[in-house]
């Protein structure tokens, strides 16, 4: 199951991130460009990842120590890099957060904008030791960040935070759940952290059973999708369910309920964004019965019931 902000838009040549020539070379390279990152925001030109010269970049450009080599894209060297300004760097373009990487940048640029400003975050909010508080030092093209106590020298390596995302369906219907700060119709799949200690089967029983009561007849994985706002991996699943009783148990839901295809189809439930997983997990249920797909009904936040279609029938 492909996602967004996934798939191989990059070569992350990790063989060059401890050869120090190589990555020197990278650096030099007429091909190489950066992405800038600026407080967390991404660089957007034209609908495309913003990928800079050094000289475009001009007094602003960090040495190579404190870039992060991101890969090759068909051979040309990447590197993120952090400008630090107060005021947005408007000279260089529109930097633009979560809604606009989604809303306004293709697929496999997405991506490498999130992935760019996942590892600039993780430099950012790791300028110290966690041990003994010494500054932390690049390395590894940025994919370590080493203590700078000799009597410490901690390596700490980029963090994620594994959440399960679950499509619980039982009898042609599917759970879906609606969180008390959302709008009345929207509703999406059940999702919670993985907790240290915790297999992924283990934490979808437990989450399911948390926040609806329903016990679980067996899962599967579906897919997964790096979702870096700031550091997430969600790791999607199918589960089947025992029973179908509904027990709000933790307060995480204010209502959660079973959908036909036919509920969908209707345009009663407004769906999560398509660049997320949970879209996929719903919609790969839906698909899994012949007849229209549930992309060719649902336009962002909307439904529109083709002429001809009968989705009650599914
Ligand atoms: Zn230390």
């Amino acid at each position: 199951m492909e996602t967004c902000f996934s798939g191989g838009y990059i070569d992350r040549a990790t063989q060059l991130r401890r050869d120090a020539a190589g990555l020197a070379a990278a650096w030099h390279s007429p091909a190489m460009r950066l992405l800038p990152v600026w407080e967390a925001q991404c660089l957007i030109r034209d609908g495309a990842a913003g990928r800079l010269t050094a000289a475009e970049l001009g007094a602003r450009l960090p040495a190579l120590e404190q870039a992060v080599f991101l890969g090759l894209e068909a051979g040309a060297p990447r590197f993120a890099v952090q400008v630090e300004s107060r005021e947005a760097p408007a000279d260089l373009g529109h930097f633009g957060g979560l809604r606009d990487l989604i809303s306004l940048v293709s697929g496999c640029d997405a991506a490498l904008l999130a992935y760019a400003r996942a590892m600039v975050n993780w430099h950012r909010q790791h300028r110290h030791c966690g041990a003994c508080g010494a500054p932390n030092r690049p390395a590894d093209g940025g994919f370590v960040l080493a203590c700078s106590s000799a009597s410490c020298a901690r390596r700490a390596f980029p963090r994620l935070d594994p959440a399960i995302i679950v499509l619980v369906h039982h009898d042609r219907h599917c759970l879906l759940g609606r969180q008390a700060s959302w709008p009345a119709q929207r509703f999406s799949t059940i999702a919670g952290f993985v907790e240290p200690g915790e297999a992924l089967e283990d934490a979808v029983r437990r989450e399911v059973a948390e926040e609806t009561g329903i016990g679980l007849a067996h899962c599967h994985y579906m897919g997964s999708q790096p979702w870096p706002f700031p550091a997430s991996l969600m790791i999607g699943f199918h589960a089947a369910a025992a029973t179908a009783d509904i027990t709000l148990n933790d307060g995480e839901l204010a209502e959660a309920r079973w959908f036909s295809r036919a509920d969908l189809a209707a345009g009663e439930v407004v769906l999560p964004p398509r660049a997320s997983i949970a879209w996929r997990l719903v919609e790969a249920w839906y698909d899994a019965v012949p007849g229209p797909g549930l992309a060719t009904l649902h336009r962002e936040g909307a439904f529109l019931r083709p002429a001809g279609a009968t989705p009650e029938q599914r």
